[in-house]
């Protein structure tokens, strides 16, 4: 651009570099979505086509930013993880979250007529955003078990709390059954209107990891109708515990500097 006497004006934009070699985490959360999913019928407490169309649109903002190694999501929110090196948009918080952020709300609203054909989108899905730095792998892990223990919590409490309502109690006796009940108590009052917690989709007791992996891929078949397989780096989504030490040793290139 040319030089001009306006151009001053750009030095009132601040400089807001996040940390150097720290991790970023950036969480995006959906705004009012207790309203969208009700003005969208999702299922209570928990719609699978609706935590897809997340997992979905979190795979491809993998696919296109190379420097988020990790994802945990769960009910209407997505964190992504940076590695410690990452210099994209030399750090730059304000890029780093509107990008992200404005680039999900697009895939969201893209990718709505896959997973809900016979819906139609009613009102504008929208999230915020935040970037958090994170100066170690043991901050960075105890966030990550912070959002899944989260979704145990909210996902027991909220599968207790319709599976009262589907069983004819009104909201309020659901709430007040439920006051300072514990985990134990939880699983009783499911237990005796017939549901085994654990016997729910991992996908709503666990949450959503989405990471790069490698798979082992046929990628032709030779003269004799063999498979030629090779392995291939994909990214894709698996329900597990990410609290343990389990998983972060199976995946150990997630958290390597
Ligand atoms: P805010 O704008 O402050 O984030 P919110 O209404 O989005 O407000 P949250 O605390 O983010 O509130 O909670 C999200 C709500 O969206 C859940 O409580 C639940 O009612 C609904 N929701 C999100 N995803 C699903 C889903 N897959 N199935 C059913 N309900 C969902
Ligand atoms: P960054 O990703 O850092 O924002 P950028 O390439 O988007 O980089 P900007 O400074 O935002 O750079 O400039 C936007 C550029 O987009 C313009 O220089 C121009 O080339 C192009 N552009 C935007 N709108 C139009 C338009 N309506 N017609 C033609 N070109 C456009
Ligand atoms: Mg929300
Ligand atoms: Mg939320």
């Amino acid at each position: 651009m040319a030089n001009s006497k306006y151009e001053y004006v750009k030095s009132f934009e601040v400089e807001d570099k996040l940390m150097p070699s720290t991790w970023i985490v950036v969480r995006i959360d959906g705004r009012h979505f207790h309203q969208f999913s009700d003005e969208h019928e999702f299922e209570k407490p928990n719609d699978k086509q609706a935590l897809e169309l997340m997992n979905s649109c979190a795979e491809a903002l993998l696919e296109e930013f190379k420097d988020v190694v990790f994802a945990y999501g769960v009910s209407d929110e997505y964190s992504f993880l940076f590695k410690k090196t990452s210099e994209f948009y030399q750090r730059r918080a304000s890029k780093i979250v509107s990008i992200l952020v404005s680039f999900f709300s697009s895939l969201y609203v893209m990718k709505w007529k896959t997973f809900f054909p016979l819906k139609e989108l009613k009102t504008i899905p929208c999230f915020d955003a935040r970037a958090i730095c994170y100066p170690s792998t043991k901050i960075v892990r105890d966030y990550f078990s912070w959002r899944q223990v989260d979704c145990h919590i909210n996902n027991q409490y909220n599968t207790c709390f319709w599976m009262l309502i589907k069983s004819g109690k009104t909201k309020r006796e659901a709430q007040d059954i439920l006051k300072g009940t514990q985990t134990p108590e939880k699983n009783e009052i499911l237990f005796q209107l017939g549901i085994n917690y654990n016997e729910l989709p991992a996908m709503f007791r666990k949450g959503s990891c989405v990471f790069r992996d490698k798979v082992e891929e046929i990628v032709k078949y030779n003269q004799d109708g063999d498979p030629v397989k090779r392995l291939r780096t994909k990214v894709g989504t698996v329900h597990r515990d990410i609290i343990g030490d389990t998983f972060w040793r199976e995946h150990p290139e997630i958290l390597s500097d």
